[in-house]
């Protein structure tokens, strides 16, 4: 069924499709498809030339290039959704549903799983890019009205946790404070039957603390603005963001707060969140009233209750006894509860929405998954969060390059594939820079770590330099100028990272941020084991991420930046042209250009494709090479067209191939 409405959508697309191209003749559309040699500026001048005609997606094969337009353009429509259903991927102008409706496809004709992965810095498009990937299979799926309701507890998933996982930073308003991975589950008629969502590391710093020119979580604000009064009343709350030591910045657009509350707010009726709405903002305004609490005038009676703020230790009679921290230490020790606070019920309400998501039915699915992870950030001042995420992004660039372009040199090598070598940098000697077991960053924070007392941010520096001074993408204060020629503070280092050089700051005026202290474990009375810091967390999360994705085959979605300003319709040169650089672009392109877009084992692309062939039909009795030979000569390729390697068939490009599974699908 599936297949005859794809031949009826493709018929009745050929008399729009004209209309379609013919608006679509800027520039071109994929880089592969480029006769001459591509330079950098070449590459930009097409992407400029598109941009400025608001054609923000180009090709790179099937890697899709998207530059962030900073303005409504009209693309996303259900008209347009259509169109691109059932399509194949070059026959109509690149765009984000192309990508999501071959992955789509590939998944249902050969029962794998697969992954898009959503790149790019901070502000760059991803979030709006995975929105639209997840709005695409809500419409195009086919579906039954039980199925609908895993379909729309998985959209209305997305404005709850943005609520509490999202806020305005001075590079995005709408930034992702957290790592999203969701999977998208299918049955085998290609319906969404369930879906699973793994965050990563919220940075929960952002309850106590932000950035000049930044905020607090969107919730925050949604509730006191937009809350309603009995709601307030009952919290004890204010409806003025001025009036909370946490919502410093209050630089808010309020009526727009209130929208896209309403539309947090009763959409989740239907994946049960409301019943635990009350206990959720119960929390953020508890978390509100803590950050107001003054240590200095505290009440006697205030204060015995808070025994937290106290340190609990036992006397040599072995009687528990109260002592009062120092003004600091209490604001630390109440921002750390605060924090750990807002963690969890961030957990929480991942964990509730991934009930709601859960397919308890045991028949075969196959996934989706999508990736939506923060994207590289540089900050005035960066602190463990940005190491964090710059790690992950070094990770996924990892990833990136292992699964295009080392895995494809490698396989022509096995198939004795004849082949150009591409130069490109690989990352990997940043990567152990970071997780080496033993001697990466982490491991120094680590045994740093399990020196309470004795650690501080400084000794950890030293630490780092002397066993990483000679490193060449490592740099401290002592080092700065034989390495960048640049100068820095006593109490920073820097990293020069895949993506440029970010300098961190371990040596904190307020202590708050500091590195060490935001690893330090949480202390656990009772238990003999080490504990984990957060960086070894969050270094075990990612090798968790990477085994779930190097288990897929992979699609990517390349976000560009193109100002810094946010500003509609602007092209940036010098700041498109690094991104193009570091996201190693152009070397993938050398590498698709050189290479071939299709790969297949003899024995599965005969199977497949013996139809096609008097010679292989039904059987094929000698070797399945020369069967595939048979096939592709009776459908009169020339040479250049295909190579044959030991056991695969390569084909070079996508067209010929789609042109292959167009007679495949004619002829059934
Ligand atoms: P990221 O997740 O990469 O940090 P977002 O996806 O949140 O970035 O995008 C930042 C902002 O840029 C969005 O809030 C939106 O205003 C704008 N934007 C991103 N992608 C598009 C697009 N395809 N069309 C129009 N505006 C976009
Ligand atoms: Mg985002």
């Amino acid at each position: 069924m599936l297949n005859c409405d794809r031949l009826q959508r493709r018929k009745a697309r050929v008399n729009m499709e004209g209309a379609l191209v013919a608006r679509d003749q800027v520039g071109i559309q994929d880089f592969v498809l480029l006769d001459s040699i591509t330079s950098e500026t070449a590459f930009l001048d097409n992407l400029k030339k598109r941009f400025n005609e608001n054609l923000i997606y180009t090709y790179i094969g099937t890697l899709l290039v998207s530059v962030n337009p900073y303005k409504e353009l009209g693309i996303y429509t259900k008209k347009q959704m259509e169109n691109y259903m059932g399509v194949n991927f070059f026959e109509l102008p690149p765009h984000i549903y192309a990508l999501a409706d071959n992955a789509y496809h590939t998944m249902l004709t050969e029962m794998n799983n697969h992954f898009i992965l959503i790149s790019g810095e901070s502000g760059a498009g991803k979030t709006e890019a995975s929105k639209r990937i997840l709005q695409f299979y809500a419409v195009s799926c086919p579906s039954t009205s039980l199925l609908d309701r895993a379909r729309d507890r998985m959209l209305v998933s997305n404005p709850v946790l943005e609520a509490f996982g999202n806020a305005k930073t001075l590079k995005n308003d709408n930034s992702s404070r957290f790592g999203k991975y969701m999977d998208i589950q299918f049955n085998r008629e290609g319906e969404a039957v369930g879906g699973h969502i793994l965050s990563y590391l919220l940075e929960k710093s952002r309850v106590v603390y932000q950035n000049h020119g930044e905020r607090n979580f969107h919730i925050f604000y949604q509730l006191v603005e937009g809350g309603e009064e009995e709601t307030l009343r009952l919290l004890g709350l204010e409806r003025n963001c001025q009036h909370y030591c946490y919502l410093v910045n209050p630089i808010f657009h309020s009526i727009a707060e209130v929208e896209r509350y309403l539309t947090a707010g009763p959409g989740c009726n239907k994946s049960s969140i409301p019943i635990v709405m009350q206990y959720l903002f119960g929390i953020i305004g508890s978390i509100l009233h803590l950050g107001n609490v003054q240590f200095e005038n505290l009440s006697a009676q205030i204060a015995s209750f808070l025994v937290i703020f106290h340190h609990t230790h036992f006397a040599s009679c072995g009687l528990q006894v109260l002592s009062p921290f120092s003004v600091d230490h209490a604001i630390y020790a109440r921002d750390a509860l605060t924090k750990a606070l807002y963690d969890r019920t961030f957990t929480w309400l991942v964990n509730k929405i991934n009930e709601s998501l859960e397919n308890k039915d045991s028949t075969k699915k196959t996934v989706i998954g999508l990736l939506d992870i923060y994207g590289f950030e540089v900050f005035y001042v960066n602190s463990f969060e940005q190491f964090c995420i710059n790690y992950c992004n070094e990770k996924l660039q990892q990833l990136f390059i292992q699964l295009t372009l080392k895995s494809e040199q490698e396989e022509y090598e096995a198939e004795d594939i004849e082949w150009e070598p591409v130069q490109f940098f690989n990352n990997r000697i940043i990567c152990d820079l970071v997780e080496q077991r033993h001697s990466g960053i982490i491991s120094i924070l680590d045994e740093e770590c399990m020196r309470p007392g004795e650690a501080t941010d400084l000794t950890f520096l030293e630490r780092l330099e002397e066993r990483l001074g000679n490193h060449p993408h490592f740099v401290t204060h002592r080092l700065a100028d034989q390495k960048t020629r640049k100068t820095m503070d006593r109490g920073d280092f820097r990293l020069l990272h895949y993506a440029g050089e970010v300098t961190y700051c371990v040596v904190m005026h307020q202590a708050k941020n500091s590195i060490v202290k935001h690893c330090f474990p949480p202390t656990e009375a009772d238990s003999k084991k080490r504990p984990e810091t957060v960086a070894t967390q969050f270094k075990s999360s990612l090798m968790g991420l990477t085994k779930i994705l190097t288990a897929k085959e992979p699609w990517y979605v390349r976000c560009l930046k193109s100002n810094e300003d946010k500003q509609p319709g602007r092209f940036d040169h010098v700041l498109v042209r690094h991104q193009v650089k570091y996201l190693g672009l152009m070397e993938h392109l050398r590498v698709r250009r050189a290479g071939f877009a299709y790969r297949r084992r003899y024995e599965v692309f005969l199977h497949r494709y013996k139809p096609l062939c008097p010679a292989t039909w039904p059987h094929w009795r000698g070797v399945p090479a020369d069967g595939v030979e048979r096939i592709l000569k009776h459908l009169g390729y020339s040479e250049d067209e295909y190579k044959m390697g030991r056991t695969k068939i390569f084909i070079r490009h996508p067209r010929t191939l789609f042109a292959i599974e167009d007679a495949y699908e004619i002829c059934k």
